[in-house]
């Protein structure tokens, strides 16, 4: 797995000849010439010189934001970061880390008044954004509103990887328009907005996608971690175009940090649905969203929900463990009869299921005959799944470090033994396949 690790890396790394390396730094200044020795201060400066197949090194070190640093102000979003800037598919334009540093951009001093706060608001293409961090997001607003450390807002073919974005009030990364985007080995975790709408949180999710037009294909998270976001982990309510959603976990959602205090909806994959309004804004032909080799362990609601959606998801070997119910297949009958019915339409494979919180409740609202349904733990007289099938149980290896180039770290967590029937059978998450890059 460290193989593809490192071949992604060089596959990405190549560019043109031309290509310049610019740097900066915490105590650099604009007026410098971007060297590693002169490096520059700000991120909208850096964007300022750099043309396709440049790469900025952001050194090491806590950037502390201001508001007068805040690039754009559209009305509705503070665009601290505009990232307007496009490379071209042969050259990208990379925002990096500094290999062995590890920034950090803490926003916790900005604060404009009645504005939506978006710290990364990316329309610009063929971007790659690694390994940093974004924490201290606000919400100043009271009413209803969010704010969004990452927001994918036009740009497409851009990869966001090995970024963390916590401890602020933030959705982690928020998309709603872009394809072919990859969020790839990101971190969101403690997160919670205890200002707007009361003390609930409920708009604060790891990642969102939330595609508003049919032709936004081809965007993936793969190898992320959401936990202890206030609502959901991952959330596809109101997605025109499919989704897919690999080797990701996603934990203790819809409590408060660091507590099990109840905060909003607590979904660990919420994929697809379109809310329940007079008017639902549904596309013409239903996505299938993919959900495969996924880990939801011990959110607030159910491990992995279809919402209410209008057609089948794609369920593919993942694992599901202390959730309330661990897979809940619940659909609506049309957008015009706005009842609930037993899932129909999904692909339902290779799933295990492992001790809800709520008695048997392994999955529930699904329509047997309307699924295709193959392989699961929870369909099966002959599996009994029990503590013992597991290398290991110990929820702590959730939250270990990543490896190098971040990496999901390798762990035990629910992982089958090899004389368990759980992996004789090829059910559940993964490890082996976590950290898997191949394929893009
Ligand atoms: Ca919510
Ligand atoms: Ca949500």
């Amino acid at each position: 797995m460290k193989h593809n690790c490192i071949l992604f890396t060089l596959l990405f790394s190549a560019t043109s000849i031309s290509a310049r390396n610019y740097y900066m730094s915490v105590d650099g200044d604009d007026g410098n010439d971007g060297t590693i020795t002169s490096p520059f201060k700000s991120l909208s400066h850096a964007q300022s010189i750099v043309i396709p197949g440049d790469t900025v090194f952001i050194r090491g070190g806590r950037y502390v934001i201001s508001e007068s640093e805040i690039m754009k102000d559209d009305g509705l979003y503070a665009r601290v970061f505009d990232l307007s800037k496009s490379g071209t598919d042969r050259d990208r334009i990379c925002y990096w880390g500094y290999p062995g540093e590890r920034p950090v951009f803490d926003l916790s001093h900005v604060k404009p008044e009645e504005r939506r706060v978006s710290v990364f608001y990316v329309t610009g293409s063929y971007l790659h954004f690694k390994n940093f961090e974004i924490i201290g997001t606000q919400v100043t607003i009271k009413g209803h509103t969010q704010s969004e450390c990452v927001s994918a807002r036009g740009g497409s073919n851009n990869i966001f990887e090995h970024l963390a974005m916590h401890d602020g009030m933030a959705i982690g990364y928020y998309q709603k328009e872009g394809s072919d985007n990859l969020v790839l080995n990101c971190d969101a975790y403690n997160n919670y907005d205890d200002y707007s709408e009361g003390p609930k949180g409920g708009n604060v999710d790891g990642f969102g996608g939330h595609l508003s037009k049919e032709y936004f294909t081809g965007n993936v998270f793969r190898g992320c971690r959401a936990w202890w976001n206030s609502d959901d982990g991952f959330d596809l309510i109101n997605c025109k175009a499919s989704f897919t959603i690999e080797n990701c976990y996603s934990f203790y959602n819809g409590y408060k940090p660091g507590t099990k205090n109840p905060a909003g909806d607590g979904t660990g994959f919420k994929a697809g649905g379109y809310g329940m309004s007079d008017n639902p804004k549904v596309p013409s032909e239903i996505p299938m969203h993919v959900v495969r080799n996924c880990l939801a362990f011990y959110n607030k609601n159910k491990g992995f929900y279809s919402n209410h959606h209008l057609g089948g998801i794609m369920w593919i070997n993942n694992t599901g463990y202390m959730n309330p119910s661990n897979f809940c297949m619940l659909n609506r009958i049309s957008a015009d009869v706005k009842e609930d019915t037993d899932g129909y339409g999904h692909l339902i494979k290779h799933n295990l299921s492992f001790a809800p919180r709520m008695s048997e409740k392994h999955i529930v609202d699904v329509n047997y005959d309307l699924c295709e349904i193959e392989n699961n733990s929870f369909f099966s007289d002959e599996i009994n799944i029990s503590a013992n099938d597991f290398v290991s149980l110990d929820v702590d290896l959730m939250m270990v470090e990543r490896g190098k180039d971040g990496c999901l770290p390798d762990i035990d967590f629910l992982k089958a033994k090899s004389e368990s029937k759980a992996a004789q059978y090829n059910m559940g998450y993964s490890c082996e396949q976590a950290s898997d890059n191949a394929g893009l």
